[in-house]
């Protein structure tokens, strides 16, 4: 059924909605989750890269103390000392001892002369350098064993890190993010630099993590974007799940709309919201031209498109079986709306209803017209069922008992459309019919040449011959109503007369009468 515009936008965004709903909310929970890993990355590299410092520390410590009660030795006795922590320890590139602020003697030179100035060292432990004049531009980390009372007045051991090894610790644990380590107000990052200067702000998930030990800190963070990086190359599997579940929610609820908004399904709809409704055109008696009876034709009144016309839906309605519960309705909601003012009727006023031949196939219709005649009092309308010649109905043994005993309760069977199909005599009484309604089509040709109306005088014969009750249809100008009564055909029903009118309108109008 045609849907107005809004909803059909509606209709055709909503899918991508859903679809999108899955999506974002994974990808939300998988950001937030990558961002997560992040930090325990950061975490654990900083946490390592301290504890790998620490060693080296601890091995460049380990001399200096070992050293600490050579300072205040005149150098040549101590020089020796001085170079075999050297050789002996790993991580100990030089070795100096200090006394009263000034370094005397390194493991390098020898005998030599350096101020030494305390405050550079961080806690008086710890001091990194960009250089120095053996190895100028490359990162030094300086370890300060000290020393101060009446017998060692302010003496010192120094060892030297070569930078190197520091170096390649921030490149070796940091792969992923950036490693920085700080010794008081100086950084050395992995690239080898020495700055001393504000830390680089990390965009995203900043870890800081201090020695225990030793006054030293490493920070580690990651660039803007990391998390999206992280995404694609660590839950690839889980994105596609995701794109694949996004789809999946769309088609789904694409085809759940699709069958909502099907056909059948706004059929359901509308025989659920009351939309099929009843209009009345009036059959007079060809004789007074008084109101015999009407006709009972459905309307849908839809909510967007208006009032539609049966031949538009009927068809749809047959094939997917709602016509049955349609006709039923229509047939109820007759029935309440004209047993209130059945005694201001003729005698045996007609109420005609279109059947489909699917209402035929069981029972039921008799079920349908015992509960339409039970709302009127006895014998103050008759009920006729017109059946279509376009369609005619396959004779069976429920079909036989379903007229007999429709006839058994005063229902009336017209054969609607007569003259358009093949029925034959034979059909005519496996379906007791009583009454016969000449098609418009034939009543049209009144009046426009001689040969057509000569066809239409045979059918009026055979119905004659019949012997059955005849109503013409479409009775549209004076001309055609004159001859049809002419003719002796007891029923008109036509534009002539009267148009289909509202229940409300024909009530009205039979109000008047
Ligand atoms: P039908 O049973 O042949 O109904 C007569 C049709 O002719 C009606 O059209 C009526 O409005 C129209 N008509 C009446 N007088 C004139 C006239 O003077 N000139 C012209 N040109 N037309 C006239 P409507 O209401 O549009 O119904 C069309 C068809 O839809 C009906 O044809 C019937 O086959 C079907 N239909 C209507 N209501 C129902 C229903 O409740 N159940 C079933 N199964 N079919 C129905
Ligand atoms: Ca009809
Ligand atoms: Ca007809």
């Amino acid at each position: 059924m045609p849907l107005n515009r809004k909803s059909a936008r509606r209709n055709a965004l909503l899918p991508w909605l859903v679809g999108a709903v899955p999506v974002l909310l994974g990808l939300v929970i998988t950001y937030w989750q990558a961002e997560r890993a992040l930090v325990n990355e950061g975490e654990l590299t900083a946490t390592q890269t301290v504890g790998q410092i620490e060693r080296i520390l601890d091995n460049v410590a380990g001399a200096a103390d070992e050293l600490l009660p050579l300072a205040g030795t005149p150098c040549a006795d101590a020089q020796l000392a001085l170079r075999d922590q050297v050789a002996r320890r790993p991580y100990v590139r030089s070795t100096l001892i200090a006394e009263r602020g000034s370094l005397y003697c390194s493991s390098l030179f020898g005998d030599f002369r350096e101020r030494l100035n305390a405050a550079d060292y961080v806690g008086g432990r710890l001091s990194l350098i960009s250089g120095n004049s053996v190895t100028p531009g490359r990162a030094v980390l300086l370890y300060r064993a000290h020393r101060d009372d009446p017998q060692h007045p302010d003496q010192s051991a120094l060892a030297a890190v070569d930078g190197t090894h520091v170096i390649n610790t921030l490149n070796t644990l940091g792969r992923h993010n950036d490693l920085i380590l700080q010794v008081g107000a100086d950084w050395l990052s992995a690239d080898g630099q020495v700055q001393e200067q504000a830390l680089p702000v990390f965009d995203m998930a900043p870890v800081t993590v201090q020695s225990a030990r030793y006054p030293i800190s490493v920070h580690t963070g990651f660039a803007a974007g990391s998390a999206w990086q992280v995404m694609v190359s660590d839950y690839p599997a889980l994105l596609a799940l995701l794109l694949f579940l996004g789809l999946l929610a769309g088609l789904v609820c694409r085809w759940l709309l699709k069958r909502a908004h099907s056909p059948p399904a706004e059929l359901r709809r509308a025989l659920l919201a009351a939309e099929f409704v009843p209009y009345f055109q009036p059959v007079v008696r060809s004789t007074d031209k008084h109101w015999a009876g009407a006709e009972v034709l459905m309307r849908w009144q839809h909510p967007h498109l208006g009032l539609v016309r049966p031949d538009l839906f009927i068809p749809l309605a047959e094939d997917c079986g709602e016509i049955v519960p349609m006709t039923r309705s229509l047939m109820h909601q007759t029935a309440q709306l004209i047993s209130p003012i059945a005694h201001r009727l003729g005698e045996q006023f007609h109420l005609a209803f279109n059947i489909s031949a699917a209402h035929c196939q069981d029972l039921t219709l008799l079920a349908d017209c015992r509960e339409f005649l039970a709302a009127f009092p006895e014998g103050s309308i008759k009920l006729v069922l017109e059946l279509t010649e376009r369609e005619l109905i396959e004779p069976s043994d429920v079909t036989q008992r379903l007229f007999a005993e429709l006839h058994e309760i005063g229902v009336k069977i017209a054969l609607d459309d007569f003259g358009t199909g093949h029925s034959s005599h034979s059909y005519l009484q496996a379906f007791k019919i009583d009454c016969l309604k000449i098609d418009q089509s034939f009543v049209a040709m009144i009046g426009v040449e001689a040969l057509s109306r000569h066809i239409l005088d045979n059918v009026i014969d055979l119905c004659h011959k019949l012997d059955l009750q005849i109503v013409a249809e479409g009775v549209e100008t004076p001309e055609q109503g004159e001859y049809l009564a002419a003719q002796n055909v007891d029923y008109l029903q036509g534009y002539l007369y009267a148009k289909p009118m509202s229940g409300a309108d024909f009530v009205a109008r039979l109000s008047q009468a």
